[in-house]
């Protein structure tokens, strides 16, 4: 069950075009391995089409990667769904932080299942677009900031979830440092040719069991905030 359903509000004007390319994306997650019913209902009930410009619409459905300005890119529903279900797998975290705001759709994806979201943004006008998407869509439980996340969020941490949704060569130390004891983080780390999905899972005594999930692909961890 989504802890979070979106209001009807979310639904208004979509013709059934775009709920059929949602309810074929959902299908196409599941034969792609993807094994929490709740993810993969996120990603059919959440219109994606929001968080894109409206050029590119038609696409919004496909499992694809595509642009949303200042080099960035919304990330490929299957990743979303994969790096989604990962962080959920020990437990439902109550506090979870995202590092890469960028279009507002994976911390969507993840509001409507967790109880509050935290995410990092560091190029203010995807952050001021997402924020916008955040309203409209009604969620109240997502906070947002303008800053480098490689610093996390200190005054609102630890955190009992994190994912980092842009790839840099290690996570940083005061990321780790804001995760608690027990939890979880997800993150693509590596250079810009050659990433792998990390998890990080506290042992409960200052240690984490690390395992990799697979090759992806994203945009990199930069510093500072543009
Ligand atoms: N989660 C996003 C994916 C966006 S791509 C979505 O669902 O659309 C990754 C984002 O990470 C970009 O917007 C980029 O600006 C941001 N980013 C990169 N380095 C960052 C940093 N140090 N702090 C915060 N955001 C960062």
């Amino acid at each position: 069950m989504n802890v979070h359903p979106l209001p009807p509000s979310a639904f208004k004007g979509e013709g059934l075009t775009s709920q059929r390319a949602r309810d074929r994306l959902a299908r196409l997650l599941k034969e792609a391995g993807i094994r929490n019913p709740d993810v993969v209902e996120a990603i059919r009930t959440i219109p994606r089409h929001h968080f894109i410009d409206q050029a590119l619409h038609s696409r919004a459905y496909e499992n694809t990667a595509l642009p949303i300005g200042h080099g960035q890119t919304i990330s490929q529903p299957w990743v979303v769904a994969r790096m989604t279900e990962a962080l959920l797998e020990f437990g439902m975290p109550q506090k979870v932080l995202e590092i890469g705001t960028g279009s507002g759709y994976q911390a969507v994806v993840l509001a409507t299942l967790v109880p509050q979201v935290y995410t990092v943004e560091r190029i203010e006008e995807l952050l001021r677009q997402a924020r916008r998407r955040f309203r409209q869509l009604g969620l109240a439980n997502i906070r947002s900031r303008h800053d480098d996340g490689k610093l996390g969020w200190a005054d609102e941490g630890p955190f009992d979830a994190i994912i980092l949704t842009a790839a840099g060569d290690a996570i940083p130390t005061p990321i780790l440092d804001q995760l608690t004891p027990t939890g979880v983080l997800v993150a693509p780390v590596g250079s810009p040719s050659s990433q792998t999905l990390v998890r990080l899972r506290g042992d409960g005594e200052g240690d984490f069991i690390q395992e990799e999930l697979g090759a992806v692909s994203f945009v990199p961890l930069l510093g500072g905030i543009g």
